[in-house]
């Protein structure tokens, strides 16, 4: 790793999604990103018939090594990894080669503070592969050289490694008043968002040329944009501008101050496909075999009303909120979120849901 790996890796944050299974859990309140994963699972299917070249690695290929990178606490990482094996046992049938069937492990990520017992205790009985933690930021090294077959990672490239600096300097264009993400920000703060998530695709890009062997296939299903359309205009980024007004008010009431939201800022960054293809291209050590938007967001209109909202915005959020606020403003601060989401429905309801899900297939060269 290079010495800038390292300093990214030592300022790293991390806010894992709310563990066990209880009400908020992430476990019981993931299904936007398991709409998404179905939508990527026939993407998936046809790369692995497409273009995943198993004579590359056979025949001394006795154990075919996949990565769930972010995978969180379940269900949505189990269906994805067996989606995959069984496409990749599809592809062995279909060249012959079902005699030489390889065992498969499976390599959970996620950083260390996530909740892996409940991972674990929820692991499919009937799994068809050996599985493993490996605990530690994706922003840095995590497996062995040339080691991984299939790398899968579904909703965790959007966390940006840190906030950048600037957004919490009163003293720079790029302070970010009032509000808690680059979402109808001034430019300054989304350019800050823009090179914070580019520099985090260099170490990221970076370590898993060094983990993927030639021929591997890396999937990265994150939230994306597509060129031209402002954050304002999808559906999360209404929902972090109501998250803001929401902080506001209860910072005009005095429950909180102006300075505790003013410092406050979302990790998260949704980029385009042309930003994305220009990063993979200077890393270097991959093909782009494709990169789209898809959209999950057109699958699950009717059931994504204000409520469904707040549960995901909450499974997912409440621990980087809380560790900012404090836990106390939890329950009404997503009161208050939910009040916004009727208020504001007509801007909900219009949020443009073409194209939100970036899905980039990548082949180790
Ligand atoms: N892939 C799962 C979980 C998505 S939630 C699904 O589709 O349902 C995003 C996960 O990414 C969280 O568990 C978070 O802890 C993890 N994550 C974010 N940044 C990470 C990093 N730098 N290294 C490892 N995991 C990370």
């Amino acid at each position: 790793m290079s010495s800038s790996g390292k300093e990214e890796v030592a300022v790293m944050e991390s806010y894992p999604m709310n563990g066990g299974d209880g009400t908020f859990s992430y476990n019981k309140n993931s299904n936007f990103q398991r709409v998404a994963t179905n939508v990527a699972r026939e993407t998936i299917n046809e790369v692995i018939a497409e273009k995943l070249d198993i004579k590359q690695f056979s025949p001394a290929l006795t154990t075919f090594q996949i990565a769930d990178l972010g995978c969180s606490v379940g269900p949505n990482t189990f269906l994805a990894v067996q989606n995959i094996i069984e496409a990749v046992r599809r592809k062995y049938e279909s060249q012959g080669l079902s005699s030489q069937l390889p065992d498969f492990q499976v390599l959970f990520n996620d950083h260390a503070s996530n909740d892996f017992n409940t991972l674990f205790a929820s692991l499919p009985s009937d799994r068809p592969y050996y599985a493993a933690g490996v605990p530690g930021s994706f922003h840095g090294r995590l497996f062995p050289k040339a080691s991984l077959h299939f790398v899968h990672s579904s909703y965790a490239l959007q966390w940006l490694c840190k906030v950048p600096k600037e957004l919490v300097d009163p003293n720079s264009p790029a302070f970010n008043r009032g509000r808690v993400h680059y979402t109808s920000a001034p430019r300054e703060v989304s350019d800050a968002y823009t090179s914070q998530f580019a520099k985090d695709m260099v170490t990221f890009l970076h370590a898993r040329g060094e983990e993927i062997a030639s021929g591997g296939i890396m999937v990265l299903v994150m939230p994306g944009i597509a060129n031209g359309i402002p954050y304002s205009r999808v559906p999360s980024g209404v929902m972090f501008d109501l998250l803001g007004f929401s902080l506001m008010d209860m910072a005009k009431e005095g429950i909180i101050s102006e300075a505790q939201v003013d410092s406050f800022n979302l990790p998260v960054y949704a980029p385009s496909p042309d930003e994305m293809t220009a990063l993979v291209e200077s890393n270097g050590c991959f093909s782009i075999e494709r990169m789209d938007l898809a959209a999950p967001g057109s699958k699950i209109d009717v059931s994504f009303g204000g409520h469904a909202c707040m549960l995901h915005l909450r499974a997912g959020m409440e621990g980087i909120i809380s560790k900012h606020f404090g836990s106390e403003i939890i329950d009404d601060l997503f009161d208050r979120f939910l009040g916004k989401t009727n208020e504001f429905s007509d801007r909900l309801n219009s949020a443009y849901r073409q194209g939100s899900q970036l899905v980039a297939i990548l082949k180790r060269k």
